[in-house]
């Protein structure tokens, strides 16, 4: 199989495994123990939260876990409005992953502000919002890159077009790994992370709280986390979560440099192959994250069937969001950036890692040529 659907998930590493299995097999306290076999669970964690906190120049304290990306992105946009009370207000993008405009859309219902800011052609937020959007405390949700079209937002030069008594949030869940993230640089208050898009575990993630912020949990139980996340941690996931950090904080620029010449090759294919697909990725390189390459075909009825056939030629790819993968709904990230429901319908999304290969990329885009010509 080639599987090109690294932004829907990824492999893990061979190397992480083995870590995490101790954790599950021999050392299975509870962290919150006060014996032995807790307190050796509590120093693994409390290492991993230095580790991955330092990797985006945050305090350890700062930094809390959750199950993953969705739950970071709840927890903060309801605890906000609802528990910690620190808004009434919310602005998001128009392209913001189902993990935040969903909940968005829970909060309009229940009486909240949304306001939702449109992006250009190429999906970069318009200034014009920015400069519209009112000065009493507002949380903005602007995510660094998009998971279905790789573009990435510029967060620091929005923090300093916005209202200074606002609260920014960023969904890093696409980003973190592959581009530098440094929360004191970027100015934000809230970012979202996961460990299963950098070959780590499923199912554990992080949220990063600036300090001095009187975050209140929005999960009640028991006092884990700071009282700022209620739940057993697990030891092993944070474990393989920390080493997939390190892994890809290391590796950053040998990785990104990889994925950025396997997005090159397969855009010069596809103009070669495909003329008539449109490619929804930005081509500069500081506009879009190198992992993902984006492509739509307005003359193609059946979306679905593009992503059938590459699956019975062994080709793993999805239309973006895997949440709406099967739908049939066209993509909203795709119409925010102007296309037609046909043409955001018919859309795949590649997405790399650090494993694929030239000749993967190459067999990929022949397939899809001739998938296209069949269905055309
Ligand atoms: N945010 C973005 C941008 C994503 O791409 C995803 C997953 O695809 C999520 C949030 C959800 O993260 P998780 O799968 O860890 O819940």
């Amino acid at each position: 199989m080639i599987y090109l659907d690294n932004s829907a998930t990824t492999h893990i590493d061979e190397e992480i495994l083995d870590a995490m299995l101790p954790w599950m097999r021999d050392f299975f306290g509870n962290p919150s123990s006060a014996y032995a076999l807790g307190r050796k669970a509590r120093v693994a964690i409390e290492e991993a939260r230095e580790e991955i906190a330092a990797s985006i120049n945050a305090h350890p304290a700062e930094l809390l876990f959750t199950s993953g990306g969705t739950e970071a992105n709840n927890a903060i946009l309801k605890s906000c409005c609802i528990e910690s009370g620190l808004t009434n207000a919310l602005a998001i993008s128009a392209i913001e992953h189902h993990a935040v405009s969903h909940p968005s859309e829970w909060l309009a219902v229940q009486g909240f502000t949304v306001k939702i800011l449109g992006v250009d052609s190429l999906g970069i937020v318009e200034q014009h919002w920015y400069e519209a959007l009112p000065s009493e405390n507002t949380l903005i949700s602007i995510m660094q890159a998009n998971n279905e079209t790789g573009v990435i937002q510029q967060i620091d030069t929005i923090r300093a077009m916005i209202p200074e008594q606002s609260f920014i949030h960023t969904d890093a869940v696409q980003s973190f790994g592959k581009i530098p993230i440094d929360v004191q640089q970027l100015g934000i208050d809230f970012l979202s992370l996961s460990a299963h898009k950098i070959h780590g575990p499923k199912g554990i993630g992080a949220m990063y709280i600036r300090k001095g912020i009187d975050f209140k949990s929005h999960q009640h139980g028991g006092g884990q986390e700071r009282n700022r996340r209620a739940g057993t941690e697990s030891p092993a996931l944070i474990v393989g979560f920390q080493i997939a950090v390190r892994n890809a904080i290391r590796e950053m620029e040998s990785r990104h440099q990889h994925m950025r010449s396997l997005q090159l090759l397969m855009r010069s294919l596809l103009k070669e192959h495909i003329p008539q697909a449109r490619i929804n990725t930005p081509e500069n390189p500081a506009s879009s994250l190198p992992s993902i390459m984006n492509v739509s075909f307005q003359h193609i009825n059946d979306g679905e069937a593009i992503l059938q056939l590459m699956d019975m030629a062994g080709i793993a790819v999805s239309n973006g969001s895997a949440c709406v993968s099967g739908s049939q709904q066209p993509s909203h990230v795709l119409k925010a950036l102007g296309l037609s429901d046909q043409e955001a319908k018919a859309a795949v999304r590649f997405s790399f890692s650090k494993d694929n290969t030239e000749e993967e990329i190459t067999e990929a885009v022949l397939e899809l040529k001739h998938i296209i010509a069949s269905l055309s």
